[in-house]
């Protein structure tokens, strides 16, 4: 089976599809359907990931996108920057860091 680029690559949203392949009585049944929003971790899901992985399958639970030119980490939940808490930053590392401090803080 190919993997798609939405499986390998995330969008310029931080958005791709999860790459765990799916079983359906031993058979293959084509892959998990949720959103992903980076790579797996191993320590996390050790089974088969080809590419992207989504959260419940070791994969980040926080979205970072390109926000003008800062990075934005927001929530699976995010709707909007006036509605959803977000972190920004420099670095990917530094936007999830600040989503974590402020997680109750809508950003004016
Ligand atoms: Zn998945």
């Amino acid at each position: 089976m190919q993997l798609g680029e939405r499986r390998k690559k995330l969008d310029s949203d931080g958005r791709g599809l999860c790459s765990v392949p799916m079983w359906n009585n031993g058979l293959p049944a084509g892959f998990c359907e949720n959103e992903a929003y980076g790579d797996n971790d191993p320590k996390k899901y050790d089974g088969y990931v080809g590419g992207l992985a989504c959260p419940d399958h070791g994969g980040p639970k926080v979205r970072v996108f390109m926000d003008g030119n800062m990075y934005c980490a927001v929530k699976p939940d995010f709707i909007t920057l006036q509605e959803s808490p977000a972190g920004f930053g420099e670095t990917k590392d530094e936007a999830i860091k600040e989503l974590h401090q402020h997680p109750g803080l809508l950003k004016q």
